[in-house]
């Protein structure tokens, strides 16, 4: 399968399967905006979820803020990005097309003079004309007004990045936590970016979520404290969501590629089926928002060391990962095509605690009172341990294991005539079968119950 087809058969399978479908679909969508369907929305939560638990919950030194998408706008100001969250920007005077100047240039660099360079002989790639105007910088944050009169004492932005709030609670967190130095805070939010050319299903949207952690740190412990959120990143992927390392690499920012706050950055680039493209970047962001942040504000945002007596603005390790691009890795990763039982099938070989359904029970014949009811019984139980337990008696039990295999579900038990004790020895017993292999046992119900229990364990 070539790497373009597998992105066709990604998008197809995530329409068809109720995965994600274009915004306002009806009136022919809107470039760079997704909606998440029944089982798109479920994969959302159990990637944010897992994210949480692992940064937040199971931690004692990082807490959780959720702040407001709409912030003064001397945040961002103060933060650099109404000056300089820009991208590089070209357009084709003959079609009109607009294109990322570094993109077509196919550099990290987002120097105008170097761009100007590399593209002064580049045709448009829409139309093949070399009519491309020199690059300029185009600032990508999203305007609102708050309030009734739309003029420029009443201009706001929508987020560009979750953790313009973090910085601004930096002290309401410390004072009402206590929190000694290292400490986090971590934030799950949507942010906004009007990117000149989204594309590439939902790996470079307009509206997209973010998971964020800025680790506030002595500045002696910057080395360390940076490796060990890289670690995190990488442990997260390939432990916590079985993702492939052979699908995974590691990229360093080089000095013309960094954002203009980071002293050093890494980012996890995964293999999309467009190419290894940024899926999560762990930076070095020094000391530049806290103390931007108290000039802009004259607040006092210093940390003081009880022990030490010292005062001191800390340093910031920033952990920053897409959620939709999170959610495209585990599909492109997970995505597979085999034969069984003589047919071409399609799986997502999910991790079971991310899968949106656990399980999928059915009773072998819908048209047969006894076994449907039996089947009730089996999904009530399992329903003890995971809501997420599907139900399906519509067409052959054959038909009914692809569809949950299209969907990632781990598990389908199937009740028949010996679960009802056609054959004694059978009795209370049901069929399991298992998504990737095909194969199928058969257990007992409270067997069943602890193999998903066991399974789909997010702690695991
Ligand atoms: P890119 O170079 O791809 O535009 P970036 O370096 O601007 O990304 P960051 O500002 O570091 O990205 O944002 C942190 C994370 O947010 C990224 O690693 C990515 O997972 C996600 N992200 C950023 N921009 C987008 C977007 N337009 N669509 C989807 N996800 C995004």
């Amino acid at each position: 399968m070539s790497d373009l087809n597998l992105m066709e058969k990604i998008v197809s399978l995530c329409k068809r399967r109720g995965f994600v479908f274009p915004a306002s679909e009806i009136y022919g969508g809107l470039a760079g905006f997704w909606d998440y369907g029944p089982y798109g929305v479920e994969l959302v939560n159990n990637l944010k979820q897992l994210w949480w638990r692992k940064v937040v919950q199971e931690r004692d030194d990082v807490f959780g803020v959720d702040g407001a998408i709409i912030q003064h706008p001397k945040l961002w100001e103060a933060s650099g990005h109404v000056a300089g969250f820009t991208d590089p920007l070209v357009d084709c005077k003959k079609c009109g097309a607009r294109h990322r100047a570094d993109h077509l240039a196919d550099t990290g660099s987002t120097d105008i003079a170097e761009l100007t360079e590399l593209l002064k002989d580049a045709a448009c790639p829409t139309c093949g004309e070399k009519a491309l105007t020199p690059p300029r910088t185009y600032n990508m944050m999203m305007k609102t007004w708050v309030g009734p009169i739309e003029d420029d004492s009443s201009l706001a932005y929508l987020r560009p990045e979750t953790a313009g709030s973090i910085f601004t609670n930096f002290k309401n967190v410390l004072d009402t936590t206590h929190a000694k130095l290292p400490f986090g805070i971590a934030q799950i939010g949507k942010a906004f970016r009007n990117e000149i050319a989204p594309r590439d299903f939902i790996f470079r949207v307009r509206e997209l979520e973010q998971m964020e952690m800025q680790y506030f740190i002595d500045p002696q412990m910057q080395a360390a404290a940076y490796e060990s959120w890289r670690q995190f990143a990488w442990d997260f992927m390939t432990t916590e969501l079985g993702v492939r390392e052979e699908n995974l690499q590691w990229h360093e920012h080089a000095e013309n590629e960094r954002a203009h706050y980071a002293a050093a950055a890494h980012d996890i680039y995964f293999k999309f089926p467009h190419g290894f493209k940024e899926l999560w970047g762990t930076h070095n962001r020094t000391n530049f928002d806290l103390s931007g942040h108290a000039r802009a504000s004259g607040q006092d945002l210093n940390y003081f060391d009880e022990e030490t007596k010292e005062r001191l603005t800390p340093y910031v390790i920033e952990s920053s990962v897409g959620v939709g691009r999170m959610f495209l890795a585990v599909l492109a990763d997970a995505y597979r095509e085999d034969e069984l039982g003589g047919e071409t099938r399609t799986y997502l070989a999910l991790m079971p605690k991310i899968a949106p359904v656990k399980a999928m029970v059915s009773p072998l014949l819908k048209n047969k009172p006894e076994l449907v009811a039996k089947a009730k019984e089996v999904r009530e139980e399992l329903k003890k341990v995971h809501p997420a337990i599907a139900w399906d008696d519509n067409g052959n039990i054959g038909k009914r294991y692809r569809r949950q295999d299209e969907i990632g579900t781990p598990f389908c038990v199937t009740i028949d005539f010996d679960t009802l004790g056609e054959k004694s020895e059978l009795k209370d017993t049901v069929t399991l079968r298992h998504r990737d292999s095909g194969e199928q046992e058969r257990l007992t119900v409270p067997e069943v119950v602890e193999r998903i229990r066991s399974s789909t364990s997010l702690s695991l």
